[in-house]
């Protein structure tokens, strides 16, 4: 399923959005990982990358309560580039 569809058309907490999230949340656990970071930005609409947590588990709380920040389809603060034009 595309990015936008499932981030942000999908109404929060439904069951296809608490499938795709782990997805996310291996993406940014792996960047953490791959950088020796001991923490992870959470792009929900709260902290909007700013604020940066050591448990996943806070990240996925606040994704399900608050949802995405907008236009984040890349993931660019958890290791993805963006494409260029
Ligand atoms: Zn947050």
């Amino acid at each position: 399923m595309d990015r936008s569809v499932w981030m942000y058309q999908i109404e929060c907490v439904t069951i296809e959005y608490l499938e795709y999230l782990p997805h996310f949340l291996k993406v940014a656990e792996d960047d953490r990982v791959k950088k020796g970071k001991s923490r992870v930005h959470c792009p929900c609409k709260n902290c909007l990358n700013w604020e940066c947590f050591a448990d996943l588990k806070t990240i996925k709380s606040h994704l399900i309560e608050k949802g995405f920040m907008q236009r984040h389809t890349c993931w660019d603060f958890h290791g993805e580039v963006k494409a260029k034009r």
